[in-house]
């Protein structure tokens, strides 16, 4: 379509969920923030590798099982060391890894707060009149579309989906009512706005 401005959203989670654990030293349900260090207790063959979480009030340590009794032959050298030099990369993986937060600790806190990168994929920004945006997560996020879309477009939920309605805004997959369901990796957005007084500022806030 000519004069539809492409454009890839790289979306990233500001801060790893924190678990909700009963703190024996605060005496009460307190949240946990990931320390970013592992500790790695070697016992002959048998490993235990653990992520270090402290209490937010008053630093108690809570140890998120990232191996648990592992044979040494079972994990690769490179990951060991990884693991023994803090690896920052490795460290935010498993911090957000909230499917097995949750197996662990019932309540966890999730964080909608994300870092959008935004790239352009093809267009001109001087002529276009419509938005194509395509969404990258480095891991999921339980932020929703419609507040994702809202904050970077500058524009209201409620203006998105009187869009929606006109089909003047577009989401695929799912449709319209994935806007208001946390933002997915490979959706795109197209958003029509040729009969929007003020697209050149949403085109630029897109990253135009
Ligand atoms: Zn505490």
């Amino acid at each position: 379509m000519s004069g539809t401005l492409r454009i890839h959203w790289a979306i990233t989670p500001e801060i790893a969920p924190r678990p909700l654990i009963n703190c024996n030293r605060c005496g009460g349900v307190k949240a946990y923030r990931c320390s970013g260090k592992f500790r790695v207790n070697a016992n002959g063959k048998r490993i235990d590798v653990w992520l270090i979480y402290r209490c937010v009030d008053c630093d108690n340590s809570w140890n998120f099982g990232i191996f648990e009794r592992c044979n040494r032959r079972d994990i690769e050298p490179v990951l060991l060391q990884a693991l023994e030099s803090n690896d920052a990369g490795l460290a935010r993986r498993h911090a957000f890894d909230i499917v097995a937060l949750r197996k662990l600790v019932g309540c966890v806190e999730e964080f909608p707060d994300v870092a959008v990168h935004k790239r352009l994929l093809g267009g001109a920004s001087e002529s276009a009149v419509a938005l194509e945006l395509q969404l990258g997560l480095e891991m999921p996020t339980s932020l929703r579309l419609d507040r994702l879309l809202a904050s970077e477009l500058g524009i209201s939920r409620s203006r998105l989906q009187t869009l929606a309605e006109r089909r003047l805004l577009v989401v695929d997959p799912d449709g319209a009512k994935a806007l208001r369901k946390p933002a997915r990796q490979g959706m795109t957005i197209r958003i029509d706005l040729a009969g929007e007084p003020d697209h050149e500022a949403i085109i630029c806030a897109a990253g135009g």
